[in-house]
């Protein structure tokens, strides 16, 4: 069995659908009405793993990009590696008081109540070049949160990536058309 999944791997024939099918649905969770993508299937198998950021950071090579921005938690499971491929540096966006020296905050609205996300200060610098990365898109509202951070920066550009896109949600609307933004799986 090992054997033959490396072979898929070194062969470059895993897909897309091979990705999806691995991505495993929680009905009701966290809270019923919601299907959960648990991607932890998909990433604990090498050769999807592998897939995830050779593609991804293939799609961005040339591009220019200086930093790649992982939000907290489950965009830092890729956004180191995407970053070490792309030749940029790391920076993480994170929930409130994990961040040690002067930072940007900001408040967004959830399903129910509201969170805060955020920055250090000196995390980039103007006319950088910021790839955005987290697992999964649903309502956009924590990726809109994570672009007025970003605003404060006046990034020459910025570029949005998702593992997975929740469609039906819209949340390519809530983030707004003036942005590149690509998902690797959609629903
Ligand atoms: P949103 O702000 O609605 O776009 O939600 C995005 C964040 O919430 C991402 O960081 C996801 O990890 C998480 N999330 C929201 N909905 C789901 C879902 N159905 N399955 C897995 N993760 C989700």
């Amino acid at each position: 069995m090992q054997a033959r999944k490396k072979d898929k791997m070194e062969e470059n024939i895993i897909t897309i659908e091979d990705v999806k099918a691995s991505i495993r649905n929680i009905p009701d969770y966290p809270k019923k009405g919601i299907q959960f993508k648990d991607l932890t299937t998909a990433i604990k198998q090498p050769e999807i793993f592998h897939f995830l950021i050779e593609e991804i950071s293939a799609m961005y090579m040339g591009r220019g990009i200086t930093k790649v921005v992982g939000i907290e938690s489950r965009g830092f499971i890729l956004g180191g590696a995407l970053a070490a491929r792309l030749g940029a540096g790391f920076v993480p966006i994170r929930k409130p008081n994990k961040l040690p020296a002067e930072r940007y905050s900001v408040n967004y609205m959830l399903e129910y109540g509201e969170d805060s996300i955020e920055i250090h200060k000196d995390a980039i610098e103007p006319g950088e070049i910021i790839l955005l990365h987290d697992d999964l898109l649903a309502t956009g509202g924590t990726s809109k949160a994570a672009l007025e951070l970003l605003s404060h920066f006046n990034p020459e550009d910025i570029y949005l990536n998702f593992i997975v896109e929740l469609n039906f949600l819209n949340g390519r609307k809530v983030v707004g058309d003036d942005y590149d933004i690509s998902s690797m799986v959609h629903f």
